[in-house]
């Protein structure tokens, strides 16, 4: 197992997580619905990107379609 040779610092250790930290999303506005979605990803609540639908969506799915 490889063993470190030194203690890693207090300062050292922080130098290191100074890259850690999240950053958050930037959403932005659906220019079909006005719901917030990720930039360059088509939007999860109407299907469009680009201004056109490329995911058709459906309005409602019956779980129990097929249970009986
Ligand atoms: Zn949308």
């Amino acid at each position: 197992m490889a063993v470190p040779k030194s203690k890693i610092t207090r300062s050292r250790r922080g130098m290191r997580r100074s890259h850690d930290a999240l950053v958050a999303a930037n959403p932005n506005e659906c220019p079909n619905c006005g719901e917030l979605r990720r930039p360059h990803h088509v939007c999860g609540a109407c299907g469009h990107y680009d201004s056109r639908e490329v995911v058709a969506m459906v309005d409602d799915v019956d779980l129990d379609e097929d249970a009986a």
